[in-house]
């Protein structure tokens, strides 16, 4: 349920620009979300649709980006999709990795009209 958190520190961040930018109405939102977060964007529209009533962001359009987990091993220096409870390198089976994306949740861009 912590989508309905993320959509409304999201819409309020978009309200905030909008204002600033003087526009009256949003178009777009352009979104980045990384797979680890866990955020899905059916959620996220679903409480955009409700939350943006009344307000300039009323419906816009929202589009997802989506950022696969990705991980650096340690051991050969190579970067490889992280699979769900693996946590292995898959070229020379070390567990000494790092996540290097994954983890982004944020606003990258709006149209405003
Ligand atoms: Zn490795």
């Amino acid at each position: 349920m912590h989508e309905l958190a993320i959509t409304q520190s999201m819409l309020d961040l978009v309200l905030e620009q909008t204002e600033k930018a003087g526009a009256k109405e949003v178009g777009k939102i352009n979104l980045v979300i990384g797979e680890m977060t866990g955020v899905v964007g059916q959620c996220v529209q679903f409480y955009f649709d409700f939350l943006s009533k009344g307000t300039p962001a009323e419906g816009a359009a929202l589009s997802f980006t989506m950022v696969p987990t990705t991980a650096r091993c340690r051991g050969c220096d190579r970067y490889f999709e992280l699979r769900e409870f693996d946590w292995t390198c898959p070229y020379c089976q070390s567990n000494n990795i790092e996540i290097v994306a994954g983890k982004e949740l944020f606003v990258e861009s709006i149209e405003v009209e």
